[in-house]
């Protein structure tokens, strides 16, 4: 596969949040392979999920993921349903049910806000950290993180999808348990798995489409989960089913499976994907930071997320401005979040090096044109 294959005719850029772009090569190989698998004879839509076909795709994909996140032995890695938003139920349910001590969660945006909710419908939860007093602009400083004792787990999210802040090094907790929602970075780069009791992710940001969600769980934390709680909502059964307790959504990991192979084969895993990934959002912040404060980012510079480049235009009637004319030179979704407003350009793993050129040069232009 090559970096992005051919170009199809009258696709646009699309910077949507999520679902989001895929590569190319992934969407030209499920399109050739639509009608028949090879030596399958139906296509990936139709197969039965306990057929060879399925089988071999399922441990496909399971191993890419394996050996792309390095992730050990001492993990069990099961592939659910529900979205991320079912993990906000999950995470508690299993690690926190029964135990004593509370759950820690670090708010750095709105889905570690939405997480943390859920988690209070299971138990205690101990906010360790808000940044609501900035606007959720930032990360934590070291020290500014108070953990309650010995808590049942730490969450944080690695990405804020909607403000655009990324922690850039792992977080240190000491030895609790490290839950981390990397639902809008995962595969985008490396991450040091043995430093988590559990990383969740849905595919519909970097990795796939919408259906599937990765669960990666240390094997010491499943012993918490407790035979009170719904056969489908313990993790415990997934695992011990390997990953097919039911039917999976057969297609989801088909796509998952085929974009993980794309970053091993034609991106360089994910140091490669990485330095691609920071290249493009240099690109944009670059011209952020140019601006004279006419695009005024979101996010504290040393807090900026490669994955959700989010700025303000000086009003509201320039955003909408903005948007309209980048729609009209097919630069897709641009419009923020309706919570946080602006503008939010989500450059994910498949968005093309072209697509954020094309996207630069319009916020160049565009500026220009409002000065002249
Ligand atoms: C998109 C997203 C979610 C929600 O994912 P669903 O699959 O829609 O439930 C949760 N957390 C983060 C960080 C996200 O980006």
């Amino acid at each position: 596969m090559t970096e992005h294959g051919q170009a199809a005719t009258e696709r646009v850029f699309n910077f949507s949040a999520g679902p989001a772009v895929l590569p190319m090569p992934v969407l030209e190989r499920a399109r050739d392979e639509m009608l028949s698998l090879p030596g399958v004879g139906m296509s990936v839509l139709e197969i039965s999920h306990r057929s060879p076909a399925f089988d071999r795709i399922l441990e496909e994909t399971l191993g890419e993921l394996r050996g792309l996140l390095g992730i050990g032995a001492e993990y069990e890695l099961v592939l659910l349903q529900g979205g991320a938003s079912l993990q906000f139920s999950m995470v508690p349910m299993n690690l926190l049910r029964g135990q004593s001590a509370a759950a820690d969660y670090i708010l750095t945006g709105t889905w570690g806000i939405t997480g943390a909710k859920e988690a209070r419908r299971e138990g205690a939860v101990h906010v360790a950290w808000d940044g609501g007093s900035t606007n959720y602009d930032r990360l934590p400083e070291p020290g500014e993180v108070r953990l309650s004792s010995n808590p049942a787990y730490v969450h944080v999210t690695s990405n804020e999808t909607i403000q655009g802040v990324q922690w850039k090094h792992d977080p240190d907790v000491g030895s609790a348990p490290l839950v981390c929602d990397c639902s809008s970075d995962f595969l985008s780069r490396p991450i040091d798995v043995a430093k988590y009791g559990l990383i969740y992710a849905c595919a519909q940001k970097n990795a796939g489409i919408a259906g599937v969600t990765a669960v990666i769980i240390r094997k010491d934390l499943l012993e918490r989960s407790t035979d009170s709680l719904p056969t489908m909502l313990d993790y415990r059964t997934h695992v011990k089913n390997g990953s097919r307790p039911n039917t999976p959504p057969v297609f989801a990991v088909y796509i998952l499976g085929l974009v993980c192979r794309w970053l091993r084969e034609s991106m360089g895993g994910l140091s490669g994907i990485q330095r691609h990934n920071a290249m493009k959002s240099r690109l944009l912040y670059d011209v952020i930071d140019a601006s004279g404060g006419f695009y005024a980012g979101h996010a504290r510079p040393d807090c900026r997320s490669d994955m959700n480049v989010t700025f303000r235009l000086p009003d509201e009637s320039l955003e909408k401005e903005f948007v309209k004319g980048a729609t009209a030179r097919g630069l897709m979704d641009l419009k923020g979040h309706r919570s946080v407003g602006g503008i939010r350009a989500s450059i994910y793993n498949a968005m093309p090096v072209a697509g954020v050129e094309a996207l630069r040069d319009y916020m160049v232009e565009f500026q220009r044109s409002r000065r002249a």
